[in-house]
C-alpha cells in the first residue's frame, strides 16, 4: 500500500496526490511538528487553525474510508520516519509543497511528488509566461489569466463590462458617519476538538500571543465553503468601492476574509471564482464588484504564489535599503502606543489574528519601511501573526510590496505615505493623540514626520523615479528639514522603545 503524505495547507480531496486516491490502496500520512510550531511564537488563533483543520480533515478522510496516521512528532521528518519504520509503505507520495523549505525536504526524502492543481496557474506554467519579458507587470499576468480561464469575459472574447479593471471605482474613503453596512463574518461553535487542540498547544508548550480563538475561522471544509456561500450571498455586493477604506467601526468590511481557507486547501481558488461569476451571472453583483474580487483571486494572489517561486530562495535575504531595526513593540503589543492608527490594527490583530490589506500595506508595513525594520524580520512577524500567513504570500507582499527590500522587481514605487493618506482612508486620525499635519515637534505624526525623513535619506535613490520624484523634490524644499532630521531621529528612537 502506498503512503499519502497530505502537508497542513493541502487539506482538500481535490489537490495533487489526494485528487485520484482510493482507500483500498492508500493510506494518508499527516503529522503536526512540534518543531514547526516552536519555529515561530504564533498567534494562538494561527496555531489553532492549522492544527485543527488538520485533525478535522483527517477525520473527514476515516469517514471516507481512508485509514489515517496523523502523527505528532518532533519534527515533519521525524514523523516521516516513525511512519515509514511503522507502516513500512510501498512508496510515499505527495503533492508539490507550498514553500521552498518543503520541498527541498520532500525531495530529500525521496518522496514522489505530484503536480499541484491548488492553483489556478503552476508556478511552472508563471515562469513560462515571464520567460524573456523584460518586466511582468501583475496587470498584464491578470488580463492572461482572465483570457485563459474565462472568468468575466463575454461571448465575444471582450472583457465583462467593457473594462478589464474597476479599480477606480474601488477606491472610495470611507462613508462619513455611523453607517456600517457590512455584514459580519459567520461563526462557529468552538467543540472537544478546539478545546483538546488549545489544550495541547499548551501541553507543548507552544509560545503564542493574540485572545483565544472565538469561533470567527472556520476549520473544516462544510464550514469554509458554507462561510464561502455567506460572502457571495451578504457581502459581495457590497465588494469594491470602500475596499482601500479602514474603519474603527469594522474590522473587516467588505473584505472576503476567505484568504486562510484558500491558503490551506479548505477552498480552491476555482471554486471560489465560480461562485462569483455565478452570482455576477445571476445578476446579483455589480461588475466593479466581482472584477474587484476575481483580481485579488486570480491576479494578486496568483502573481504572489508566481514570483516567490520565479525568486527564490535569494528573494528572502532581499534588503536594498539596508533597513536593520526590529519590529517595534508597538506592534508585537510588546508596549501600547498613541497612535491610533496602529493601536487599532494592533487590537484587531490580537483579537482576530487578521488585518485586511491596507492596513498591513500602508499603516503596518508603511511605518515599518519609514522606520527602517529589517524586511526579512517584519516578513516574520506577519507570517507568524496572521490567520493567512504562509511563506510564499508574506514574501513577496513584504519584501517586494511593502518594504520595497527588492529594489522595485515587485512595486515600481516605494508604498510609503505620511499621515494625510492615512487620514483620507480611515477615521484613525480624528481620535488620535498626534497630529497629522505636523511633522515637527512632540505632537506630529510619526508617520508624516518618518515619511518625510525617508523621502531625504534615500534621496538619491528615489529622486530618479518617475513615480515618486515630485514628492522627494517636494521634500528637498522644506524649509524645517533640519528639523525633520532631528525628530525623524527620536521618532525611530522612541518606537524602538515602545514609547510613542
Ligand atoms: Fe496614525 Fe498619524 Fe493619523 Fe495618528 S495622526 S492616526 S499616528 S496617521
Amino acid at each position: 500500500m502506498d503512503t499519502i503524505w497530505v502537508l497542513g495547507d493541502q487539506l482538500n480531496r481535490r489537490i495533487g496526490a489526494l485528487a485520484g486516491a482510493d482507500p483500498e490502496r492508500h493510506r494518508v500520512l499527516l503529522v503536526e511538528s512540534h518543531a514547526k510550531l516552536a519555529s515561530k511564537r504564533w498567534h494562538r488563533q494561527r496555531a489553532h487553525f492549522v492544527v485543527t483543520a488538520m485533525r478535522r480533515f483527517a477525520e473527514e478522510l476515516r469517514e471516507a474510508g481512508f485509514e489515517v496516521d496523523d502523527r505528532r512528532a518532533a519534527s515533519l521528518r521525524e514523523g516521516f520516519r516513525e511512519h515509514v519504520e511503522e507502516f513500512d509503505p510501498d512508496a510515499v507520495i505527495a503533492t508539490e509543497p507550498a514553500s521552498w523549505d518543503g520541498l527541498e525536504l520532500l525531495r530529500d526524502l525521496d518522496v514522489d511528488l505530484v503536480r499541484s492543481n491548488q492553483f489556478l496557474c503552476h508556478y511552472d506554467d508563471f515562469a513560462d509566461w515571464a520567460d524573456g519579458k523584460n518586466s511582468f507587470k501583475m496587470e498584464d499576468f491578470y488580463r492572461w489569466q482572465r483570457t485563459r480561464l474565462g472568468y468575466l469575459i463575454d461571448h465575444d472574447g471582450e472583457p465583462a463590462g467593457g473594462r478589464w479593471n474597476f479599480d477606480d471605482e474601488n477606491r472610495e474613503p470611507p462613508p462619513k458617519g455611523d453607517e456600517n453596512p457590512w455584514a459580519d463574518p459567520q461563526t462557529s461553535q468552538l467543540d472537544d476538538v478546539d478545546r483538546q487542540v488549545l489544550a495541547d498547544l499548551d501541553e507543548w508548550g507552544v509560545e503564542t500571543w493574540g485572545a483565544d480563538p472565538d469561533g470567527t475561522w472556520a476549520t473544516s471544509r462544510r464550514a469554509a465553503l458554507a462561510r464561502l456561500r455567506h460572502f457571495v450571498g451578504e457581502v459581495l455586493p457590497r465588494f469594491g468601492p470602500h475596499e482601500d477604506a479602514m474603519v474603527e467601526r469594522s474590522w473587516h468590511l467588505a473584505h472576503s476574509v476567505l484568504s486562510p481557507y484558500m491558503n490551506v486547501g479548505l477552498l480552491l481558488p476555482g471554486e471560489v471564482c465560480d461562485a462569483v461569476q455565478e452570482a455576477y451571472d445571476a445578476g446579483d453583483v455589480p461588475i466593479n464588484s466581482a472584477e474587484g474580487f476575481i483580481r485579488q483571486v486570480i491576479g494578486w494572489r496568483e502573481y504572489v504564489w508566481g514570483v516567490y517561486w520565479l525568486w527564490m530562495p535569494d528573494y528572502r535575504s532581499r534588503n536594498i535599503l539596508r533597513a536593520d531595526r526590529p519590529v517595534p513593540p508597538a506592534f508585537t503589543g510588546a508596549a501600547t502606543t498613541d497612535m491610533n492608527c496602529v493601536s487599532n490594527c494592533v487590537s484587531t490583530l490580537h483579537d482576530k489574528a487578521y488585518n485586511h490589506h491596507i492596513q498591513r500595506l500602508m499603516v503596518l508595513g508603511n511605518l515599518a519601511m519609514l522606520h527602517g525594520v529589517d524586511p526579512w524580520e517584519m516578513t516574520d512577524w506577519m507570517w507568524s501573526n496572521f490567520i493567512d500567513g504562509a511563506e510564499w504570500v508574506m514574501l513577496p507582499n513584504v519584501i517586494g510590496m511593502s518594504q520595497w527590500a527588492d529594489g522595485g522587481k515587485m512595486a515600481t514605487k516605494p508604498y510609503a505615505a505620511g499621515g494625510n493618506y492615512i487620514d483620507k482612508m480611515s477615521d484613525y486620525c480624528a481620535g488620535c493623540r498626534y497630529d497629522r499635519k505636523q511633522r515637527v515637534g512632540d505632537d506630529a505624526c510619526p508617520f508624516t514626520t518618518l515619511y518625510w525623513d525617508f523621502l531625504d535619506r534615500h534621496h538619491d535613490r528615489f529622486v530618479k523615479n518617475a513615480r515618486i520624484a515630485r514628492q522627494v523634490r517636494a521634500s528637498e524644499r522644506l524649509s524645517d528639514l533640519p528639523d525633520v532630521r532631528k525628530r525623524a531621529v527620536e521618532v525611530r528612537r522612541l518606537l524602538d522603545e515602545g514609547r510613542l
